[in-house]
């Protein structure tokens, strides 16, 4: 469940983005290694049940493009993970809202039943208390495995709201306040677009956490994740391998150096692994259909590589 906001550029320079080895001045553009993989994301979907503003994966009601992945197809990226010895610490599930797809209750039983830890970003509503009973039973059985990440864009209904729609404030609240009532480990996503400062903004949500119980630390930026707002309307610089050394930013910092994400497009037959849960649909960083042959290192070629990871700091993963 996605809460970054991302959005196509429309000033961007026509010429950026084009070439995976230079930028369009001619530099030798950046490249990222896989270091590890921590970190294996699932898409479990495009589907949402709602539509909000920016959401970068368009999801929405209607956007099927990336299908239902099944439990089975996620069963053989676990067998060769777990097979191969990769390190891989977490299990993540994006989509979309995850609770629409009718095996992740399933697909999370096995992942933890190979002792990872399981991560959830969910918008809390109704698709997850449709799952409250699968979740109560794996919760008993695998405690503090799993992780529910809920999106809360801002600590205020109004402007929440005007996010993601008239309405959605009560049924993520009660979402919540259920989650934290049964004990689930929790996080919460949520953005700073509105200005104001991050240290004001974690006092709020602290505040909101506080009326409502939700044991949630909002001065740690491991469960309380806030996004950078992303200027869509702006142009942006492409990353060069001198960028890493100017800028400060070590490359094994990047999601796609810890990460990698499978997604199952409508209609294909088989899954295919991309580099991270930001770029679910650009065919030009499909890096096969197994794990082994995604271990190659990635050129950051697209604007959310600068923009969003490079130059915004921002990182899907929510830390321990
Ligand atoms: S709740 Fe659905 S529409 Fe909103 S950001 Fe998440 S995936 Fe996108
Ligand atoms: S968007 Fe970020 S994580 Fe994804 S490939 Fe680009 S730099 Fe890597």
């Amino acid at each position: 469940m996605p809460q970054e906001q991302l959005a196509a550029p429309s000033l961007l320079d026509p010429r950026k983005f084009r070439d995976p080895e230079v930028t369009a001045t001619g530099e030798r553009r950046a490249v990222v290694a896989l270091t590890r993989l921590r970190m294996l994301w699932f898409n479990t979907g495009s589907l949402c049940n709602i539509t909000c503003h920016n959401c970068y994966m368009d999801s929405s009601p209607l956007n099927d493009r990336l299908a239902y992945i099944s439990a089975a197809e996620v069963r053989r990226y676990l067998d060769e993970a777990f097979g191969a010895g990769w390190g891989v610490e977490e299990i993540g599930f994006t989509g979309g809202e995850p609770f629409m797809n009718p095996e992740i209750c399933e697909m999370l039983g096995d992942v933890m039943g190979r002792g990872w830890r399981a991560l959830v970003l969910t918008n809390a509503m109704l698709p997850m208390h449709h799952r409250r009973d699968a979740l109560l039973a794996l919760k008993e059985r695998f405690g503090d495995k799993l992780t529910l990440r809920v999106s809360i864009d801002h600590h205020t209904r109004d402007k929440h709201e005007a996010i993601r729609g008239p309405g959605t404030w009560p049924p993520m609240l009660e979402g919540l306040r259920w989650l934290a009532e049964n004990g689930f480990r929790l996080a919460v996503a949520g953005r700073t677009c509105w200005g104001g400062g991050e240290i004001e903004s974690r006092r709020c949500y602290a505040a909101l956490f506080a009326e409502h119980d939700i044991p949630v630390d909002a001065d740690d930026p491991a469960v309380l994740v806030l996004f950078p707002e992303m200027d869509a309307a702006a142009d942006v610089p492409e990353i060069t391998v001198h960028c890493w050394d100017i800028l400060g930013v070590p490359p094994e910092t990047m999601m796609c150096a810890t990460s990698r994400m499978v997604v199952k497009r409508k209609s294909a037959a088989v899954p295919v692994v991309v580099p991270c849960t930001l770029l679910p649909y650009d065919r030009r960083f499909e890096l096969g259909e197994d794990l082994g042959v995604s271990a190659k290192a990635i050129s950051l070629n697209h604007p959310h590589c600068a923009k969003f990871c490079v130059l915004g700091g921002a990182s899907c993963s929510p830390g321990r």
